[in-house]
């Protein structure tokens, strides 16, 4: 007798091999059998023509304090995340002293963009240590599995108080220091991040603690983690803004590599247009590190920044001369401007030619997003260049004709990030990148949410741009993150492993429109975002999600890192 059976799924079992029909068999958490499974099960969920794959392991998020009054993690659980990873960016709550709670939660309110009144309020600071910190989250009933990295910031702020946003620490500090993560790695953290952004303050406009460390610094407390032979160390660094930066960064990478032989996340790497060659450059320095035996990863996301805008508001395309003059303009002198061809000439060639901007120069990915007159609600959607060819017409005339007949009302879009397909297939299908840089948690007022990375791989990137097999992307985004950070027991469906599994149909996901609700504690504003075409996340061998609602169990566990 099992506990759950799913019955008739395609199993993507993680590992990448192809998919295949079958059944899978629960007990007592783990998955007891995978095949053709004819005992009986208390429940049996008939999954017939779905998929069915090893739970999202989010490796980036910024959960430290919403779980303790969010223990389902949403929005993530609406998007088949099992497992999710806090303490990223040099960012935790723990270790931390009674008086340095308020320093760390200005870290959050500034660099993650959260509300200070709702982690005032939200946050019950019911421990000390790291390991306190997991014990006290243990207490929780939690929806999802949580695994926690230590963050370079709260250890600083620990050992040295206000000086560790002043000064590079003394010895003795940095031996506290090295106490401090030892613990935590023996609590079992799975592993270490630290943060040299040159963008990352705290709410008081001082740089964020780990920003002071020196090389000794970061060296010594990478031996601790090396030491611990577990876990990875997770290193944010952002834009490389100046030579030395440049230096400093490099400097940084061979040292946490070399001081703990263990796995490395650093850069995040995206296609932009405003520096279409950077991504390149990026992954050939990840592979160069690969190439001398260093387990170095770099990560990206698989959202795209988009920007809509229409001719009326003028303002996305000034950056181009000939547009620019335009969007000076009153109306109706624009609009006139607009039906002469000898400008419509200049528009279309400038548009088109140049040196590289923060826009993609190319017809082929303008979208109309919305129309305003009836008649032309089918070309939502459409690409000025498809528009075009199907008119019969010059891009720029299809575009500005749409436009002249709807008062300039016709609103457009178009992606300054991750445009490029063959940028980012190449990017997504590399061995040493990891999908998915959710930050999940935090920048709460952001309208594009990031919760749902996975979902919006497998619909837009696996199903509609057909960019990777499925069983890839399923392998990315389950067996990659859980081998580099050691959750050896999740991350693929085997006899044996944790039942970690979510259901959906790949001709169905999809994310569904974001959300904005005020359910922060003080009833601050956040955006959510759920899903579509997925049926059941099933967490330690419980449904935790089925169809979109909770189901009521909090099958949940904190993992520590053995
Ligand atoms: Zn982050």
């Amino acid at each position: 007798m099992y506990d759950l059976i799913l019955k008739g799924g395609r199993i993507y079992d993680g590992s990448g091999l192809p998919s295949f029909n079958g059944d899978v068999a629960i007990r007592d958490g783990k998955i007891a059998a995978i095949g053709r499974i004819s005992e009986a099960a208390e429940r049996v969920l008939d999954v017939g023509g779905l998929a069915v794959a090893p739970g999202i392991i989010d490796f980036h998020t910024h959960f430290d304090a919403q779980l303790w009054w969010d223990p389902l993690a949403s929005s993530s659980n609406e998007h088949g995340v099992t497992t999710v990873v806090t303490g990223n960016c040099g960012l935790t709550l723990a270790p931390c002293k009674p008086e340095d709670r308020d320093a760390l939660i200005g870290t959050f309110v500034r660099v993650e963009a959260m509300p200070r009144q709702s982690l005032q309020a939200g946050i019950p600071w019911q421990w000390s240590t790291h390991g306190e910190y997991l014990t006290a989250l243990e207490r929780k009933p939690l929806g999802v599995n949580v695994a926690t990295l230590i963050g370079h910031c709260a250890v600083r702020q620990y050992a040295m108080g206000e000086a560790s946003v002043e000064r590079e620490a003394r010895d003795g500090e940095i031996a506290a220091m090295e106490e401090l993560v030892r613990q935590g790695m023996a609590a079992g953290a799975f592993g270490f991040s630290t943060n040299s952004n040159q963008s990352h303050f705290r709410e008081d406009g001082r740089p964020v603690p780990s920003r002071f460390s020196s090389l000794n610094e970061i060296a010594r407390l990478c031996r601790v983690v090396g030491e611990s032979q577990r876990g990875l160390v997770q290193f944010t660094h952002g834009a490389f803004a100046t030579p030395e930066h440049v230096a400093h960064i490099s400097q940084w990478y061979d040292t946490i590599l070399q001081e703990t032989r263990r796995p490395l996340i650093g850069e995040s790497i995206r296609h932009r247009w405003s520096e279409p060659e950077l991504w390149r450059k990026q992954l050939r320095d990840v592979e160069a590190r690969a190439r001398q035996g260093c387990a170095a990863y770099a990560m990206t996301s698989t959202r795209r920044s988009m920007r809509r805008w229409s001719l009326k508001d003028g303002g996305r395309l000034d950056m181009i001369p000939a547009w620019k003059k335009l969007s000076a303009l009153p109306l109706a002198e624009r609009m006139a401007k607009l039906r002469d061809a000898n400008l419509r000439a200049e528009l279309a060639q400038e548009t088109v030619e140049g040196d590289p901007i923060d826009f993609s120069r190319r017809w082929d990915l303008i979208a109309v997003k919305t129309v305003a007159r009836k008649e032309n609600r089918s070309l939502a959607g459409m690409s000025i260049a498809a528009i075009a060819s199907a008119q019969n017409k010059s891009p720029i005339d299809a575009m500005l004709d749409l436009a002249l007949a709807e008062n300039l009302e016709t609103t457009f879009e178009d992606s300054t990030t991750q445009g490029d397909e063959q940028a980012v297939k190449e990017i997504f299908a590399n061995p040493n990148v990891l999908l998915g840089q959710s930050d999940a948690g935090a920048h709460v007022a952001s309208g594009n949410p990031g919760f749902g990375y996975a979902t919006l791989m497998l619909a837009y990137w696996v199903r509609e741009r057909k960019l990777m097999a499925l069983e890839d992307a399923i392998k990315k985004l389950t067996f990659l993150p859980a081998s580099i950070f050691g959750i050896h027991d999740r991350g693929l469906l085997r006899r044996g492993l944790a039942a970690d599994i979510f259901v959906f149909d790949p001709a169905k996901i999809d994310l569904a429109a974001p959300q904005k609700v005020t359910d922060l504690p003080e009833g601050a504003p956040r955006f959510t975002q759920g899903a579509k075409g997925i049926y059941y996340t099933i967490v330690n061998g419980k449904v935790l999600m089925d169809n979109g609602a909770h189901s009521g169990a909090y099958p949940g566990r904190v993992l520590r890192s053995r």
